[in-house]
């Protein structure tokens, strides 16, 4: 018999390999000179879709990382909801994408750093646990947090040095 510790023991490593996914995604964004998020979408113990933050090189306000990957997720497996999906992504949604997630009825988000001016599951809103919504989203908010906000962090710090654009959230 496994003993409860053991079972989110398991849980907790098979979120840091998705987010290690995720973390990917948003290198991948930095590099395309995009605020570097990352997410994933799981179901089903499969990652059915993966995108990195890209709304200067769409030309799209509502291209972050977390849409491309509902959008994506929602076309492959031929359905506009997510009942069984977990979505991982390094940084805390925004409203936005918090609205998108319940619409598409995602079950867990798994996040790594809070956003402390637009995040919208715990930082400024609590959007996957309103009891005046139709759905409930678990969320578990701090994986890999320091890493996620490091690349954040990183990607700012360079572009101030470049005298481009106004800092971010870090
Ligand atoms: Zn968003």
């Amino acid at each position: 018999m496994t003993g409860q510790g053991e079972d989110s023991g398991d849980i907790m490593e098979v979120d840091g390999q998705w987010m290690q996914v995720a973390l990917a995604e948003a290198r991948r964004a930095a590099a395309q000179g995009e605020v570097p998020v990352g997410a994933v979408l799981v179901a089903g113990g499969v990652a059915v879709a993966a995108a990195g933050n890209a709304p200067i090189s769409l030309n799209d306000p509502t291209a972050h990382a977390e849409i491309l990957a509902l959008r994506q997720a929602a076309a492959r497996l031929g359905n506009y909801r997510l009942p069984e999906a977990t979505l991982y992504v390094t940084l805390e949604p925004c409203a936005m994408c918090m609205g998108a997630m319940l619409q598409a009825r995602v079950a867990r988000l798994v996040y790594g750093a809070d956003d402390p001016k637009s995040g919208a599951a715990r930082s400024l809103y609590t959007l996957g646990e309103d009891p005046r919504l139709n759905h409930r989203i678990v969320v578990v908010r701090g994986l890999m947090a320091e890493e996620c906000g490091n690349l954040l962090k990183e990607f700012f710090r360079r572009r101030r040095q470049a005298g481009g654009g106004p800092g971010g959230p870090f």
